[in-house]
């Protein structure tokens, strides 16, 4: 299928980044949440980042006018009907997924490829919610999306080739960097980024190094561009705790138990960059 038209559903921290990347890369795009101040926001969101990216010559003054005209905002699902592709990137809640991957299986032509930016739900799960399951893959961005390069796709046990195929193109026409992944508990990043995060908490909780201290050693030491305690932080230590908890379930191996010190900071409400406090004060 020609795909010109792309459905995104969910306007929050991903959906909008999603929509402007398939705008700036002259698909139609039709972005979908439950509410008008959802989609207003995102659509301030993108103008801004569009700006941003004018100011530093990667489009141009018309470009960014086409692309955010590309864009159009609705509340009504029914819209996404016509589209060749859609991308769900709502609320990382299984019940919200289940009601919206049905909802499409029923909405959409049944030649239609619907993916999910899930960062930990089962895509074999997802797709076996549908009457077209190997239709069903994940292609999970990453934050922020106009920036960073790399989109994970992941097969469903029922994903078949020209499914795969269509999203690896798609994220190449996005002049993103496709990585294929198979259906796995916190897939490939997070299933490695996720213990190494929580053995850096483990490692402050029994008082072997500071934050700071455990930050400088990947700083410095292994060269990455934030430390594992500042970027918990970014991250959002509730969505560590879930994502942690999803590979303790999924892999049911102890070596996933979230660190307790984890554990206790939610509870707290010290979720992070988001609530002004996490391993660090914002
Ligand atoms: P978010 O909370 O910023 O946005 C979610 C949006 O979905 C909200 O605007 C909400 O109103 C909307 N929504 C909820 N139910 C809906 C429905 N039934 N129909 C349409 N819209 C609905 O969340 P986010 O951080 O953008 O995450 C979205 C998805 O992307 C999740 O699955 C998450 O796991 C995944 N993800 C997030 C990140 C990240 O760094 N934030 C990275 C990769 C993947």
């Amino acid at each position: 299928m020609d795909i010109q038209r792309v459905g995104v559903i969910g306007a929050g921290t991903m959906g909008n980044g999603i929509a402007h990347v398939f705008a700036r890369s002259g698909f139609s795009v039709v972005l979908c949440d439950v509410e008008q101040r959802f989609l207003d926001r995102a659509l301030g969101t993108i103008s801004k980042n569009l700006d941003r990216e004018l100011a530093k010559g990667k489009v141009t003054s018309d470009e960014s006018v086409a692309a955010l005209g590309r864009i159009q905002p609705v509340t009504d699902r029914s819209k996404l009907a016509d589209c060749h592709f859609i991308v769900e990137a709502a609320t990382e809640k299984f019940e919200i997924k289940t009601e919206i991957f049905r909802d499409l299986d029923r909405l959409t032509k049944p030649d239609v490829v619907l993916a999910s930016n899930t960062s930990s739900i089962s895509i074999t799960k997802l797709a076996a919610l549908t009457k077209r399951p190997e239709k069903i893959i994940g292609m999970h961005f990453f934050n922020p999306v106009p920036v960073m390069k790399l989109v994970e796709v992941i097969r469903g046990l029922a994903t078949s080739q020209e499914t795969f195929d269509t999203v690896r193109e798609l994220a190449i026409k996005l002049e993103k960097t496709p990585v294929e992944v198979n259906d796995a508990p916190g897939f490939v990043s997070n299933r490695v980024l996720m213990p190494l995060i929580n053995e850096a908490i483990y490692t402050v909780m029994e008082g072997v190094a500071t934050p700071e201290a455990i930050d400088e050693v990947f700083k410095l030491g292994m060269a990455h561009p934030m430390g594992p305690l500042t970027l918990a932080d970014f991250i959002g230590l509730d969505v560590c705790r879930d994502i942690m908890r999803v590979m303790h379930e999924g892999l049911g191996d102890p070596k996933y138990r979230p660190c307790p010190l984890l554990l206790k900071m939610v509870d707290a409400g010290w979720l992070g960059r988001k609530s002004g406090r996490g391993f660090y004060k914002y």
